[in-house]
């Protein structure tokens, strides 16, 4: 079987390319969202964000920029653009390889993301304090 994003950074898939260097890739989704859905996918194979160098972590969001501004120039429609990563499965990843998505929105475009039944119950200060402590913990 194999990553179909590696495939397509072989050549051995079609694909529509926006952007390359040496380190990414920027090619068209193939099931946009709307249109100008774009795909940014690293040229190594990593499944998760968290095997990439933070030198790659950091010119993804570059890279992510570069196509957002370009858009909104462009005759694309767009209001606003969301930058969305499924970071694992249980988050929505289907294609094991990592990808930013870069995705026009406009009012009214039917995406969006669903919430779930308890969102509008605010925690207490407590909880978010004691959820914060968890995390701070472990920031290396
Ligand atoms: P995920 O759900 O993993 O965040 O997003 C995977 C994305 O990859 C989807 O938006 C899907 O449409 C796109 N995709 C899946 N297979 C292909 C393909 O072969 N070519 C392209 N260009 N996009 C693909
Ligand atoms: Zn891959």
């Amino acid at each position: 079987m194999g990553c179909i994003f590696c495939k397509i950074i072989k050549e051995k898939l079609p694909y529509s390319r926006v952007y390359e260097d040496e380190d990414f890739l920027a090619f068209m989704d193939i099931k946009p969202i709307n249109k100008g859905h774009v795909l940014i996918v690293p040229k190594k194979h990593f499944e998760l964000v968290s095997e990439m160098d933070k030198t790659d972590m950091s010119k993804m969001i570059v890279v992510a920029e570069k196509i957002n501004s370009a858009i909104r120039k462009s005759e694309i429609r767009c209001k606003g653009i969301n930058f969305f990563l499924a970071d694992g499965k249980a988050a929505g990843q289907e294609v094991p390889h990592v990808h930013l998505h870069v995705i026009p929105r406009f009012l009214g475009d039917g995406f969006g993301f669903k919430f779930p039944d308890n969102y509008e119950n605010k925690p207490p200060r407590k909880e978010l304090e004691r959820l914060a402590e968890k995390i701070k913990r472990k920031l290396d």
